[in-house]
Order: structure tokens, then sequence, then C-alpha cells
């Protein structure tokens, strides 16, 4: 931690910070210029959040920036040099044929598809049957909905998650679903095989803590208008509370742009593999709002270095709940899968699925 003193601090300002910083267990390292002061705090100061505001509000104090990010469980090097390997979400789930295994930032490149909302039988059923026949491993579809208005569709709840494992069963799909209240995170977690953590609920930190009590993958979306450092001050609040498996979504960003839905932040991914060992997925179809813009995304993010992309599909797109117009249908689905193997393996990925 640097703490830069004003140009008229007391010597007895300078001494009493000093002393602050000594009790707090690191070594003062200080550089006494001709007009003013710099005290370099020496120590692994994550952890210490406390002593940077009272740092702050002491007398003679003008400045004091970390040198080290404040998280500390996701972070890329663990200390001094020491760089921790990409984390592999790993699991396995159940359906008609057997057990599946499925690993998330391996050297698989995953596609996660499926409807914004669980509509019905039909509409899920269809949806993961062609999911799957293109080389989709994992069935994403919301049966709690995080809806701007009180009046739009708000999910089917627990007869969506019950359509989802039927069509984990059927199809072999591992399913995702978003999780938006901690009081329903014994329900979901009964049916999810990774638990969605919405954009709109980044911050919800209550609802956050409550995921140590489970081990199931969480996938934490970006909140629309979230830096990287508080998006992985989210993460670290999940692993801190005991759960490891977490996998980071890009889904774009809020910016002065309205051609399209929102801004999808593609530097996000390498900047994030410096910052982060956790995967990071891209889901082109929030992050554009528009299904022509889907593939050409999509393909942007495994250039990028993305572990994998979810993408919403329905049926009939014209029909949908919720976001039909960034929807793909089959055909457009078909295609995003044929186009999609050069690029993954032009960035030494593999996939799956034969296009
Ligand atoms: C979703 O994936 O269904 C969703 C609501 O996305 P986001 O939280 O990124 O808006
Ligand atoms: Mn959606």
């Amino acid at each position: 931690m640097i703490i830069q003193m004003n140009q008229n601090a007391m010597p007895d300002e300078i001494k009493n910070v000093e002393k602050m910083i000594e009790e707090a267990g690191y070594s003062v390292h200080p550089i006494y210029g001709t007009n003013l002061t710099v005290l370099a705090a020496v120590g692994d100061e994550r952890g210490k959040e406390g002593l940077y505001d009272r740092m702050v509000s002491q007398p003679g104090v003008d400045k004091v920036e970390y040198i080290l990010p404040p998280y500390k469980l996701v972070a890329r090097e663990i200390q001094k040099g020491i760089i921790r390997p990409d984390s592999v979400i790993d699991f396995q789930f159940e359906w008609k044929e057997g057990t599946k295994s499925i690993q998330i930032g391996g050297s698989d490149f995953v596609v996660m598809a499926g409807p914004c909302s669980v509509e019905n039988r039909e509409q899920v059923l269809e949806s993961a049957r062609f999911a799957k026949k293109y080389g989709a491993c994992c069935l994403r579809g919301g049966a709690f909905k995080p809806r701007t208005s009180p009046y739009s569709f708000q999910g089917l709840e627990e007869e969506g998650l019950k359509l989802l494992a039927e069509a984990r069963y059927e199809h072999g799909l591992a399913v995702v679903t978003e999780l938006m209240d901690a009081h329903h995170l014994e329900l979901v977690d009964q049916y999810a095989d990774i638990i969605q953590i919405g954009a709109r609920n980044m911050q919800n930190f209550m609802l956050l803590k409550s995921l140590g009590s489970t081990q199931k993958p969480i996938m934490l979306k970006r909140g629309m208008s979230s830096t990287l450092e508080e998006w992985l001050m989210s993460a670290e609040y999940i692993l801190s509370q005991g759960n490891n498996h977490v996998i980071l979504c890009e889904r774009g960003i809020r910016t002065f742009e309205t051609q399209y839905r929102n801004v999808l932040d593609l530097n996000a991914v390498p900047a994030l593999k410096k910052l982060t060992h956790l995967p990071v997925l891209v889901d082109p179809s929030h992050g554009t709002g528009h299904a022509d813009l889907v593939a050409p995304m999509s393909l942007a993010a495994a250039a990028a270095g993305a572990y994998g992309i979810m993408v919403e599909v329905h049926p009939e797109p014209s029909k949908a709940f919720s976001d039909g117009k960034q929807s793909l249908d089959e055909e457009r689905f078909k295609h995003l899968m044929k186009i999609l193997p050069p690029v993954v393996h032009a960035v030494g990925m593999r996939t799956s699925w034969n296009s």
C-alpha cells in the first residue's frame, strides 16, 4: 500500500501514520521528499481493507493506493510470481443412458444452449433436442426470471425446473438455470447442474454468501455496469464461503451505444486470463441482443480465448415469452455450430461435436 502524505503534513501526523502501518503488521519504507512524504507499507495487504479505510481519513494523508488487487482466492498470481493454473470445473450428471462428465476450463470448448425462459414442456424438449443434435453439452433455461417489468412473464418456477430435469434425462444435457433468491437455493440445487447468478444479482452479496452451502458449479454473470475488479470481488465472495467452483460469464455491458442491447466486452476474456484462474465463458445473446450478431460474436469469443459460449435458442423465436429477438432457431444454431470449429481449433482448443 502506498500512502501519500499531504504537502503540509506535520511531523507528528507522519509519525502517527507510520505507527499505524507498523501496528497493522507492515514494514514502513518512507521517502522523505523536499515537498512531500510518501510511505510505502510493505506486506500482504489483502484482507486488511479496514486499514485502508482508516488510513484515508487520518490527518495529513492525501491518497492511499493498493499495490496488490484486493482479491486473493480468485487471483491468478498467488504470491511473488507463483501463478495458479486455470481452474477446471469438473462435474457429472445422470441421464437415461448413464453418467456424463463435463469439464469447463479444460481442452474442450463448451457450448451451452437453450431458451431464455422455460415456457412449456414441448418448447424445452424441442430446444434440448436440437441443442444436443448440433453439439451443445449444457441446456440453459430460466425458471425464475429477472424481468425488468413486474408484468412480464416471471418464469414457471419449480414446474420449469422439473421440465429442465426431464430434458436432461432425455437428451443428456447438463442443466444451467438461474437462482435469484437465497430462499430458493435448496430447490434450485435439487435440479441444476450449474447454478447461474445473473447480471442483476452479481452484487447481491447475501445471495453470493449463500452459495457456500452448495458445491455445485456457479456461473457468475457480469453485472451490466461492473468493472472486472468488482466482478472478481463477487467471485471472491463465493470462494471465500467455501465453493471454489466458479465460472465467469461475460454478457455485455451498458455503454452509450443504443444500436444493440449491450456491448459485448471481449477485452474481458484475455484481460481476465491474466487476473484470475477461473474459466471465462461468453454470452453473445445478451451481449448483442440480436440473433444475427450472435454467430460472429461467438466466433470472436472463441478467438479471444473463451472456454465456451452460452447462447439462447428457441424452436420459434418469434413466439418466445422473452428474448426472442436474440434467440437462434434450429437453422441458425446449426449454422453457428458448423462455423465455430475452425476458429476454436485455431486457438488450440477442441470441439466434441462433428460439424
Ligand atoms: C439470462 O441468462 O437468462 C439472463 C437473464 O442474463 P443476464 O443476467 O446476463 O441478463
Ligand atoms: Mn434472456
